[in-house]
């Protein structure tokens, strides 16, 4: 290779190196796994029988829980319920020591590692907003749109009026639209989480687990964000753990109360407020 040509291809190593995290992953870097999920059934997400046991202590003990297509579950249970872990069961970081877990009627979770349960359409956004800081929120929004072109071509393509549209589109979604030329570090706390959002959106996945959206919030940010996950649901199906009962309140249809490693009770918000048992072990009455 010639000098110039190696230059090159040092500038574009440590562009690159600008986007590559160990904490996410991008669709781009994995092969398909899944050639069509069956979503013929109304539950999308099936855990059944799930155990899992740490150095003999049973953080998820015989867990049961379905979420259908389209709906907006919230989760909820006291510090050390297994809340965690089953997000991390149904994206792969943890493996049961036995059950089930499924997505659609066809996919079976255990067989797939984290990056494919990912490109198979499950989307996690953890508790800290981990958006790229140095870049502009469309920016951010076009890596994680990134499918078959590498990091290369992301940086130094054009993109097409349609992808061009679907960041527009994501970023309205959001409520970033006036904020696409700003920089992800300069957005507040709430709009980064927004923007994590997007990303997500991005990718365009069926089942988007959410850990602890409003934590850090102002009211107002905290509205917004509500106003976010019910237009999102319907035509995905989201999953929110929140301690904030409150929100919780706010956006619930259903509610999972987690104890235990175990589910609880599950229902309306309202049903479970009145819940003896939930109000002993998670309201502290
Ligand atoms: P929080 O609301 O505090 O995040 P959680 O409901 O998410 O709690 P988990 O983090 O899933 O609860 O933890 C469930 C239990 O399993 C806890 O007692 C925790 O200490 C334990 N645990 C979780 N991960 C591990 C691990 N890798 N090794 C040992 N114990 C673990």
């Amino acid at each position: 290779m010639s000098s110039s040509g190696q230059k090159r291809g040092h500038v574009e190593q440590s562009q690159a190196g600008r986007f590559l995290r160990r904490d996410r992953v991008f669709n781009f870097l994995i092969p398909d796994v899944v050639d069509r999920l069956d979503v013929s059934d109304p539950v999308l997400l099936y855990l059944e029988d799930v155990n899992v046991a740490f150095d003999g202590f049973k953080a998820i003990n015989n867990l049961n829980f379905y979420v259908d297509s389209g709906e907006l579950r919230c989760l909820i249970g006291a510090n050390g319920a297994g809340k965690t872990t089953m997000m991390d069961i149904i994206t792969g970081k943890t493996r049961p020591d036995s059950g089930t877990v499924r997505f659609g009627r066809n996919v079976d979770l255990l067989d797939l590692s984290e990056s494919q349960i990912a490109r198979a359409g499950i989307g996690r956004k953890f508790q800290k907003p981990t958006v790229f800081e140095k870049l502009s929120v469309f920016e951010n929004l076009e890596l994680a749109m990134a499918d078959d072109k590498s990091v290369w071509n992301t940086l130094h393509c054009k993109l097409n009026s349609e992808q061009q549209d679907r960041i527009a589109t994501v970023a309205l979604t959001v409520g970033l639209p006036e904020q696409l030329g700003q920089l992800g570090g300069k957005l507040s706390h709430g709009q980064k989480q927004w923007l994590e959002i997007g990303m997500l959106l991005m990718q365009e996945p069926l089942l988007l687990l959410v850990d602890e959206p409003v934590a850090g919030m102002t009211h107002q940010e905290m509205d917004k964000t509500g106003e976010l996950l019910l237009s999102l649901a319907g035509t995905h199906t989201v999953v929110v753990v929140e301690h904030d009962m409150e929100f919780v309140r706010s956006i619930a249809n259903r509610v999972t109360v987690l104890h235990q490693g175990s589910v609880l009770a599950e229902g309306q918000m309202d049903d479970i407020a009145q819940n003896e048992e939930v109000r002993r072990v998670y309201l502290g009455e």
